[in-house]
């Protein structure tokens, strides 16, 4: 069996907007030097070394203009957005994650199984922000579809993918799901139900709205009456998950209430539905704040992988059995309504 691609490389620790913010780009190396201390995991991954994207390929989803003014802000110091400071180093570090992503879907047809830290799913086709400069999902997805290949991208980060959405608004051979924190309560305050894509593309982009609070039940509820229904009617050639440890209980960012065992099923469930489909999966890791980022992505890891390493429960409530919450059984409700001109449920 050919190992597992995990594209990497030390250039991603200059993917970092200063000592005090949130982002620790630590993560990237703790990450891979985690997975080497891991037996039953390195086994199955081979690291391979992300190239540098040049602005042709940013071009296929960002605006010239745009990557000229992250070029000039590089230069001259400032912030796409208060939160998102374009430092030294930054945009190249961009660069190359976006090439692990890239390289990821152009081996799709050899390795039927990559991971990539990746994930800047908030960069548009010509802003950047939330911690996101060029995104890199965007960029693995529309070469896929230059290649004939239709494509699912499940964004199970907390905050909504609005920058893949925008990017792939009309477009419908791009499933795009979210499931994050309701938006009402997390940036980027998009995701709403009714949000459901333009012109052609539209009941191809779906957003599910979680409650504070939503645990494992809660997921699988939503995963089991929405995604999964509608991605086998969909039948991607590739199915591409994002999103880090951010939906975790100790994230210090949000608000949602997955453990460990959480992320494992996040990682186990999108590569098992991508198996399933026979398509495909490129898995993206990045975000997470708070100390447990790494310890998250490897669960979600172990999910993907499905290697029988344990993963901590470290929480009493929100077993598989247990109820959803009332909130996203409504939330279920309304999208099989909203969606049903396009999706049978
Ligand atoms: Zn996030």
């Amino acid at each position: 069996m050919d190992k597992v691609p995990l594209f990497y490389h030390e250039k991603y620790g200059e993917y970092s907007f200063g000592k005090f913010h949130p982002f620790n780009p630590n993560r990237f190396q703790t990450f891979v030097e985690e997975i080497q201390k891991e037996d039953k995991m390195n086994s199955e991954v081979e690291i391979m070394e992300s190239p540098i994207v040049e602005d042709e390929i940013l071009e296929t989803v960002h605006k010239t203009e745009y990557i000229r003014k992250v070029e000039e802000m590089e230069k001259t110091g400032g912030s796409l957005t208060m939160d998102t400071p374009v430092k030294k180093g930054t945009p190249d570090a961009a660069r190359r994650i976006v090439g692990g992503s890239l390289q990821a879907a152009k081996m799709i047809d050899e390795r039927d199984f990559s991971i990539n830290l990746g994930g800047l799913h908030h960069a548009g086709p010509d802003y950047g922000e939330g911690f996101c400069i060029f995104n890199d999902v965007a960029v693995a997805t529309q070469f896929l579809l230059d290649q004939g290949k239709d494509v699912v991208v499940f964004d199970t980060d907390a905050h909504q993918g609005n920058g893949t959405m925008d990017i792939f608004e009309k477009h419908p051979r791009v499933l795009f799901i979210s499931i994050h924190q309701d938006p009402a309560t997390l940036y980027p305050g998009k995701g709403y139900v009714q949000e459901i894509g333009e012109n052609e593309g539209r009941g191809y982009k779906i957003n599910i709205p979680m409650p504070r609070d939503a645990n494992i039940a809660d997921y699988h509820h939503a995963i089991e009456e929405i995604v999964r229904p509608v991605v086998g009617q969909f039948s991607p050639d590739v199915f591409i998950r994002n999103g880090g440890s951010d939906p975790h209980h100790a994230d210090s960012l949000t608000d949602l209430a997955l453990d460990m065992r959480g992320l494992k099923y996040l990682g186990e469930t999108s590569r098992k539905m991508a198996a399933k489909n026979g398509a495909g999966y490129i898995d993206l890791m990045l975000s997470g704040y708070g100390r447990r980022v790494v310890e998250g992505w490897k669960a979600i890891t172990i999910g993907s992988l499905g290697v029988d390493v344990p993963v901590p429960s470290d929480q009493k409530i929100g077993d598989l059995d247990y109820d959803p919450k009332k909130e996203i059984v409504e939330t279920a409700k309304k999208l099989k309504s909203i969606l049903g001109d396009y999706w049978d449920f």
